[in-house]
């Protein structure tokens, strides 16, 4: 029996979901928060922009029999108007958050527990590859050091001393060998997304250099979470109303 089911999207397993399911005969929207201009889309319907705060998107779900949240792990405020317009409105939940990464012999990196963190912990005269985003580069715009800006489209704010490099991942891994040689980066600055963009984390570790790696928002507390759409497939065959 069909389902309608809205994805909260913004990442490849977004729209791996949304494109298996539509294959399978749900009835499937997936959520877009119009952030990029020219976003990959998934099969099935696409809608785009906010709904208005944890009211709207309880309003939204008001013909939803299933709301699964695949953003962004770092997208914290949609995960929790997830939560609690699902709450409200006694829509089943099922979150899907891809594993963080795990440090592996030779890795040289240092946890910090947010951009800010990692802006005050970069030594001055550094050259960064900055990898965390067009959002958050903001909080680097008074260190004193050279950024190497990488962005899907550009920040509003640099660095003073910066070079912007507009690129969308997944990246290759002699690309970032060659991007780190290239620039003479002395520290690379990531989220912890986990994911298919680590290439950059092995090139890291390849030249020895020091990562700073922030730490994920935490998740909402007794929400249904699997790590992988196989597993979210799965959990959503089991719930079938
Ligand atoms: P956020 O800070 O958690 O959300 C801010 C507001 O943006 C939300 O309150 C909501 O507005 C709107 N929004 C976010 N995601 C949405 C979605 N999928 N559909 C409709 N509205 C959405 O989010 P963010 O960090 O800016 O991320 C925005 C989007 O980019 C997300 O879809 C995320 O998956 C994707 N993304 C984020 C990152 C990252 O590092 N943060 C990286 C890659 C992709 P209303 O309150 O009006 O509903």
């Amino acid at each position: 029996m069909s389902r309608r089911v809205l994805v909260l999207g913004g990442t490849a397993e977004a729209r791996e979901l949304a494109t298996r399911l539509a294959a399978r005969g749900d009835d499937v929207t997936t959520s877009l928060a119009g952030r990029t201009r020219h976003p990959r889309l998934p099969d099935g319907e696409v809608r785009t922009g906010g709904f208005g705060g944890v009211d709207g998107l309880a309003a939204a779900l008001g013909d939803v029999d299933v709301l699964v949240d695949a953003t962004h792990p770092f997208a914290a405020t949609m995960t929790e108007h997830a939560a609690a317009a699902a709450a409200r409105t006694g829509t089943p939940l099922l979150l899907l958050r891809r594993p963080g990464w795990t440090a592996g012999p030779g890795d040289r990196w240092t946890r910090v527990g947010s951009l800010a963190a990692a802006a005050t912990s970069i030594p001055a005269g550094a050259r960064v590859l900055l990898a965390t985003g067009r959002q958050g580069v903001g909080a680097f715009a008074d260190v004193d050091a050279w950024f190497l800006v990488r962005a899907i489209e550009a920040p509003e704010v640099l660095p003073a001393r910066s070079q912007l490099v507009l690129a969308r991942g997944p990246f290759a891994l002699d690309d970032e060998r060659a991007l780190l040689e290239r620039h003479g980066i002395t520290v690379v600055v990531a989220k912890d997304s986990g994911g298919g963009t680590e290439a950059k984390l092995v090139a890291a570790r390849e030249r020895s250099l020091p990562v700073l790696l922030v730490d994920r928002p935490p998740l909402p507390v007794g929400v249904d979470v699997v790590e992988s759409v196989d597993e979210a497939l799965a959990r959503l065959q089991q719930r079938a109303p």
